[in-house]
């Protein structure tokens, strides 16, 4: 239930008002189904992503946000919302006074998949704690981030997912 209506907040904070879109409507119903079966912190970052992805909300992944290097050879990544995207290390040493999330090559790579995977193949994939936890600071703020306020289901639903997957 509690993931239920953070879903529901979360897709009617994002879209825009009065216009039909048939593949939201979708992605909507089949987040109810698949949190019906599993809500767990992935699926829902899962949701969370792919809502953003289809809202044209997807930060800049594939290469520095500032410089646009690739970041495959970058040892540390952080992530600035503020810029909208993944800074390497050079960039993220230089903005070091902005405020920028933590953020790993798991996680990169975890959104990267998302994105494309089909909802029903997300309990499949591998995810250490760690890059999970990246990963709902990260979206967390990206969030606030487009949206000018925070969610109100989602301190809720967090606390109830670390309780149960403790
Ligand atoms: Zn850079």
């Amino acid at each position: 239930m509690t993931a239920a209506s953070y879903w529901s907040e979360l897709v009617a904070s994002l879209i825009p008002e009065g216009e039909p879109d048939p593949d939201l409507f979708q992605l909507t119903l089949a987040g109810f189904h698949i949190l019906c079966l599993s809500a767990t912190s992935l699926v829902i970052r899962g949701l969370e992503i792919k809502v953003l992805a289809q809202l044209g909300y997807t930060p800049l992944l594939e290469q520095c946000v500032s410089c646009g290097q690739k970041l495959t050879e970058n040892p540390m990544i952080t992530f600035s919302v503020k810029h909208g995207g993944v800074m390497c290390t050079v960039c993220s040493n230089k903005a070091a006074l902005q405020n920028l999330c933590n953020f790993s090559h798991e996680a990169l790579n975890i959104w990267q998949q998302l994105i494309k995977m089909d909802l029903s193949k997300i309990h499949r994939l591998r995810i250490t704690a760690r890059a999970l936890s990246i990963l709902d600071e990260v979206i967390e703020e990206f969030l606030i981030a487009q949206l000018d306020y925070p969610l109100k289901s989602r301190p809720i639903l967090k606390k109830m997912l670390s309780a149960a997957e403790e």
